[in-house]
């Protein structure tokens, strides 16, 4: 088994900020990515609220940032975690579909996804029309017309940045007002590609006789009154859950799945700190995450160092310490490796 003083699972903004944190304090963290390298960030096609750069799309800011986690000493791992045992306490061991870890604090930053319409037609649909995804899947709907779900900032958002390829983009909403902000609801009325339909819900998603995406029954939750809209392309865009399932039960969450977490960063477990959309339902921001990152990097870095006299070697450190640090005991001449740490420097980040 793997000894790490730092595991982060999940490779999103807080992740990323974690992992720089952790790296700069020379604890060479290592970063489970996950199924997406940079999380929901990474499929976000422009950034322009990220301070420091004007403009940047998900995936070059996502690559900067692991770049810099890297040349601080991060390590990351194309893997996903399939169970962590947190019952025992620290270090805690960490099993992902290729290795198993034992980790002396972990750092819980793998996010939530994108929440379903739960409708028939839609999970059969993937690929075949329906999408998550405009930034990858825009491309494919070049010319075609197409729907948009949802009424926040990433519907009014994606729909805007969808106009580039289809022909029309129809913006169906379950209520007769946008959640969206000012700026993107102006946006988006400006656009002259785009539609919307208020009070509106899809009750199914209908395919061609070729399985692909034909149109979606709608309903009008105010008049009752039901009708057909043709569309090639289905984009939900309905918020998000969390990916909390993998955690167990040990780990306290609220109803909906989110992490319980304190002022800095700490889980009720010790040694287990979370940050990110895993533990924030309110803000969900690229700048937002990474701070929380930073917080919780740093709520771990000070718990190693509070913990140092009990943590295990790491086997660099045990075969440094066979070379320089064996003294021998008197009474018995027995060999009595002295196990030390450096991880006093750790505060200088
Ligand atoms: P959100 O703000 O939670 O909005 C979800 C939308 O989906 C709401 O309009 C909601 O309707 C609708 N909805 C939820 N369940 C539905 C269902 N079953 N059927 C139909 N409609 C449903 O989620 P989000 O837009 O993904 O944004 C999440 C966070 O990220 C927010 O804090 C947002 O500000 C942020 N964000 C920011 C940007 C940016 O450019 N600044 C971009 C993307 C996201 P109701 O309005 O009726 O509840």
């Amino acid at each position: 088994m793997q000894k790490e003083r730092v595991v982060i699972i999940g490779s999103g903004p807080a992740g990323m900020a974690a992992a720089l944190y952790t790296a700069r304090a020379q604890l060479n963290p290592l970063v489970i990515i996950g199924n997406q390298l940079g999380g929901q960030a990474a499929i976000t096609h422009e950034i322009e609220n990220y301070p420091g750069f004007l403009s940047i799309t998900g995936p070059e800011l996502m690559d900067k940032m692991k770049e810099q986690g890297e040349h601080f000493g991060a390590k990351f791992e194309w893997d996903m975690v399939q169970s962590i045992d947190f019952s025992t306490g620290s270090p805690f061991t960490v099993k992902t579909s290729q290795e198993e870890y034992s980790a002396d604090t972990v750092i819980v930053t793998i996010g939530a996804d994108p929440r379903k319409l739960n409708v028939p037609g839609e999970i059969d649909g993937i690929g075949r029309g329906v999408s998550y995804c405009g930034t990858c899947d825009g491309f494919f709907f070049r010319g075609k017309d197409i729907v948009v779900v949802g009424g926040g900032d990433s519907a009014v958002s994606e729909a805007i940045f969808l106009t580039r390829f289809a022909t029309s983009v129809t913006l169906i909403h379950r209520r007769d007002s946008l959640r969206a902000g000012v700026q993107l609801q102006k946006r988006f009325f400006e656009n002259e590609k785009t539609k919307i339909v208020w009070n509106s819900v899809i009750e199914e998603i209908t395919k061609d006789t070729t399985g692909i995406v034909n149109a979606v029954a709608l309903k009008d939750i105010i008049t009752g009154e039901t009708s057909t809209l043709p569309t090639q392309g289905v984009f939900i865009f309905v918020g998000h859950t969390p990916n909390s399932p993998i955690l167990g039960k040990e780990l306290a969450m609220n109803d909906e799945g989110y992490l319980i977490i304190d002022e800095r960063h700490r889980t009720n477990i010790e040694g287990v700190f979370a940050a990110g959309e895993i533990a924030d339902q309110m803000w969900r921001q690229v700048a937002t995450s990474v701070g929380q990152g930073t917080a919780a990097a740093m709520s771990a870095i000070h718990w190693l160092d509070e913990n140092e006299e009990t943590l295990q070697p790491l086997e660099a450190q045990v075969q440094e310490t066979k070379a320089e640090d064996v003294q021998v005991d008197v009474k018995t001449e027995a060999t009595q490796p002295q196990i030390s740490f450096n991880l006093k420097n750790i505060s200088q980040w």
